[in-house]
C-alpha cells in the first residue's frame, strides 16, 4: 500500500494550490483525482481575477502560491477592473488560454518530485487509528492527513432542460456524496448549484457588430517575479454583444421549461453569477444585458459568452443566442447547463480547514460552498499549507481578515452557516483601503516569512521588502521646501501655488490632486534614486492612503464595541446607502441591535461601517 504524508482528493483549483505549497516543505504528496480532467482546469469561465479576486491571486502569489504565475503563462487578455475608480478597489483580470493553463499546471505540478498524481476515483475514505486509507476504483492509499477538494462533484447532477444527467461537470462522472465517502460526516441539508453558458463556434460570429476590448499592455502580471509587463501569450480582444428586448421575450416565454423555475433544480445558486433566467425574472423591465465574448483559447474554437449562463433546453438557447446583434448565425458547440452539488457546512471547519471533529481532515474549494476558481484556490493553499504545517508541528497559518481577502474568506465562511454560494467582493472586508492589490506583497510577507522557506520568492520578498522600509522612511524623512521648483510643478501647471509650506514627501503625496504614483517618480528622479516602479507604486498608494486607514482602523475598534446600540431596522430598509440584497435580508430577520446585525449572514461589513459612521 502506498503511503503518503498528504492526500489531496481532486486536482482542481484547490488541489494544485494545497499540492503545491504542501511540497514545498519536502513532505510527501499525493493528488488523486478523477482521469479525464486535466489539473486546474477550469469548467466555466476563461478568466483569472476581477474585482476582490484579483487581490486574492496577489496574495496567494505573495505566500509562494501558484495560481499567479499560471495565469500570466495563459494570459490572453490583461485588464484592471475599476480603473476609473480608487486604487483600492481596482484588480487586475486575466483572460486565461484555459487549454494552456491547465497544461501548465500539469507541467509545473508533475516536475515537483515528491507530488505524485494519481488518476483514480476515490470511493471511500476510512479513518483508523491516526491514519486515512483512501479507497480509489482499484487501489488503496494511507496518508497521515486528507485534503477533500471535490469541487461540484459530490453527487453531482447536471441539467440542460428536462435533460438530467449525474456527473460533476459536463462529460465526468459524479463523485459519491459525503456520507458514502465517510461514515461520520454530515452535510448541510440543501445542495448549491451552479451554471455555465453555451460556448459558440468563434467563426460564426460577426464581430463587427460587436464591441472591441483589446488587452492593456500597461496591466502588471501576477507573479512578483515575472517581468512586470511581459507577455508569455500572444493577446487577443474580447467583444462586447448585448441581450434585447427579443432575447428576452424568447427566455420569459419558456418560463416553464427553466430547470431554475419549474422546480426541477433545488440547489441554491450564487446571488453574484445570476444566469440569463435569473435575470429575465429578477428584472422584469430590463432587456439590455452585456454579454462579453471571451476566447476560451488560442487554438480552441470556441468563445464563452459571458452572462448568459442557462440550464434551458438546448433550442431555447439556440434561439435567444441567435436573437442578438452579431450573433445571428452563431453556432453553438456545447449547451449551457447547470450542476447540483452537495456542499459541507463550514461552520465545522476551524480557521486552519482542518474539519473541528475529524482531524486531520481538511476541505477546501466549491465543496465548502463558494464559487470561483480564485476563491478556491485560496482556500486551498490554507489547506495545504495548515495540513503541511501541522504535519512537522509548526504554528498553524491564519490569515487575519484584516490583513487579506483570503483571511476574510475563511473567517466568514467558519464563523456563519452560508445559504448561498459565496463570492469575494471587495465589500465583503471591513479595511479595503489597506487590503489592496499593490500591497499584497507588505501584508503578506510575515506569514510567508514564518513557513522559514528560503526558496527563490522569500529571498525576492526579503530584498523587496527592505526596500521598501527604505523607501517608506525616505517619504517620512525628507522634507521639500515651498520654494522647491518640484512644489511649483505639483501645484498644478496655471494653477495658484497651492504647496505653501515645507512638507515630506509623505504629505505632497497624500494632496487630493495629485497621482501618487507620479509625484514620488518625478521626486526620486528629481535626486536621482532609480527604483523599481513595482516598489514605487506599493509606497505611494500606501502613502495615499494612510490617514484613511488610520480612520477606518479606529472605526473597526468601535465597530466591536457597539454590539447593544439598538437600532430601528425599517430605517434601514429605506435608506438610500444599503444595497438592495442587505436590505432583503434586514427585512428578513428584523435586527433591534447592532450586534444582531452583524450577525445576519450576508451583511457586508462596508453596510456596518455605514451604519456605525452614522451612529458615532
Ligand atoms: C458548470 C459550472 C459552472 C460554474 N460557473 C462558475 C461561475 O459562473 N463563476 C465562478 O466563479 N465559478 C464557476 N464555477 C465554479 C468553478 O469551476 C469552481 O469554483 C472551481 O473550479 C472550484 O475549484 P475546486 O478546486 O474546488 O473544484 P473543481 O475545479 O471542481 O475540481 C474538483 C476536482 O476534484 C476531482 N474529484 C471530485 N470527486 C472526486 C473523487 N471522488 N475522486 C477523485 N477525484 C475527484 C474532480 O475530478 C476535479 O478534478 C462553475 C463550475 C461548473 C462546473
Amino acid at each position: 500500500m502506498k503511503t503518503f504524508d498528504i492526500v489531496i482528493v481532486g486536482g482542481g483549483h484547490a488541489g494544485v494550490e494545497a499540492a503545491h505549497i504542501a511540497a514545498q516543505f519536502d513532505l510527501k504528496v499525493a493528488i488523486i483525482t478523477m482521469p479525464g480532467i486535466g489539473l486546474g482546469s477550469a469548467p466555466c469561465n476563461p478568466s483569472v481575477g476581477g474585482v476582490g479576486k484579483g487581490q486574492v491571486v496577489r496574495e496567494l502569489d505573495a505566500l509562494g502560491g501558484l495560481m499567479g504565475k499560471l495565469a500570466d503563462y495563459a494570459g490572453i487578455q490583461f485588464r484592471t477592473l475599476n480603473d476609473s475608480k480608487g486604487f483600492a478597489v481596482q484588480s487586475t483580470r486575466v483572460q486565461i488560454d484555459k487549454e494552456r493553463y491547465s497544461e501548465k499546471a500539469e507541467e509545473v505540478i508533475t516536475a515537483i518530485p515528491n507530488i505524485e498524481v494519481i488518476r483514480e476515483k476515490v470511493l471511500e475514505i476510512q479513518d483508523s487509528a491516526g491514519s486515512f486509507f483512501i479507497q480509489s476504483e482499484s487501489s488503496t492509499y494511507k496518508a497521515a492527513k486528507v485534503i477533500m477538494t471535490v469541487g461540484t462533484f459530490l453527487n453531482g447532477k447536471l441539467h440542460t432542460g428536462a435533460d438530467q444527467s449525474v456527473g460533476g461537470r459536463i462529460g465526468c462522472e459524479s463523485s459519491p456524496g459525503l456520507q458514502n465517502l465517510f461514515a461520520t460526516i454530515k452535510t448541510r441539508p440543501y445542495r448549491f448549484k451552479t451554471g455555465t453558458p453555451p460556448r459558440l463556434d468563434k467563426s460564426t460570429i460577426d464581430y463587427s457588430k460587436l464591441e472591441e476590448q483589446p488587452s492593456d499592455s500597461s496591466v502588471r502580471n501576477f507573479h512578483c517575479l515575472h517581468s512586470p509587463t511581459d507577455r508569455f501569450s500572444a493577446q487577443v480582444s474580447c467583444y462586447l454583444a448585448r441581450t434585447n428586448a427579443s432575447t428576452m421575450e424568447i427566455i420569459r416565454s419558456n418560463k416553464e421549461k427553466s430547470p431554475m423555475f419549474n422546480g426541477q433544480i433545488k440547489g441554491i445558486g450564487a446571488r453574484y453569477c445570476p444566469s440569463i433566467e435569473d435575470k429575465a425574472f429578477r428584472y422584469p423591465d430590463k432587456n439590455v444585458h452585456h454579454v462579453f465574448i471571451e476566447p476560451e483559447g488560442l487554438k480552441l474554437d470556441t468563445v464563452y459568452p459571458s452572462g448568459i449562463s442557462s440550464s434551458l433546453p438546448a433550442d431555447v438557447q439556440k434561439h435567444y443566442v441567435q436573437s442578438m446583434e452579431g450573433l445571428e448565425k452563431a453556432e453553438i458547440k456545447v449547451y449551457g447547463y447547470a450542476v447540483e452539488y452537495d456542499v459541507i457546512d463550514t461552520t465545522d471547519l476551524k480557521l486552519t480547514l482542518e474539519h473541528s471533529q475529524i482531524p486531520n481532515l481538511y476541505f477546501a474549494g466549491q465543496v465548502n460552498g463558494t464559487s470561483g476558481y480564485e476563491e478556491a484556490a485560496g482556500q486551498g493553499f490554507i489547506a495545504g499549507a495548515n495540513a503541511a504545517l501541522a504535519f512537522l508541528q509548526m504554528e498553524p497559518l491564519i490569515l487575519s481578515r484584516h490583513e487579506s481577502y483570503i483571511g476574510v474568506m475563511i473567517e466568514d465562511l467558519t464563523s456563519n452557516t452560508r445559504d448561498e454560494p459565496y463570492r469575494l467582493f471587495t465589500a465583503r472586508s471591513e479595511n479595503r483601503l489597506f487590503i489592496r492589490e499593490d500591497n499584497s506583497l507588505v501584508r503578506i510577507y510575515p506569514y510567508r516569512s514564518q513557513f522559514l522557506l528560503n526558496k527563490e520568492i522569500d529571498q525576492y520578498q526579503r530584498a523587496f521588502m527592505s526596500a521598501y522600509n527604505d523607501l517608506m522612511e525616505f517619504c517620512d524623512g525628507t522634507m521639500i521646501s515651498e520654494t522647491s521648483p518640484l512644489m511649483t510643478e505639483f501645484s498644478g501647471i496655471g494653477e495658484l501655488q497651492r504647496l505653501t509650506r515645507r512638507m515630506s514627501v509623505s504629505e505632497v503625496l497624500r494632496q487630493a490632486w495629485l497621482n501618487p504614483i507620479d509625484v514620488l517618480k518625478r521626486i526620486l528622479d528629481f535626486n536621482g534614486l532609480v527604483i523599481s516602479d513595482d516598489l514605487i507604486r506599493t509606497v505611494a498608494i500606501s502613502k495615499k492612503y494612510d490617514g484613511y486607514i488610520k480612520r477606518s482602523e479606529s472605526q473597526y475598534e468601535k465597530l466591536k464595541k457597539m454590539d447593544g446600540m439598538r437600532l430601528n431596522w425599517e430605517t434601514l430598509v429605506n435608506s438610500n446607502n444599503i444595497s438592495f440584497e442587505c436590505k432583503q435580508r434586514i427585512a428578513r430577520i428584523k435586527p433591534e441591535t447592532f450586534g444582531q446585525l452583524k450577525l445576519i449572514e450576508g451583511i457586508r461589513p462596508a453596510t456596518l461601517a455605514v451604519i456605525a459612521a452614522k451612529a458615532l
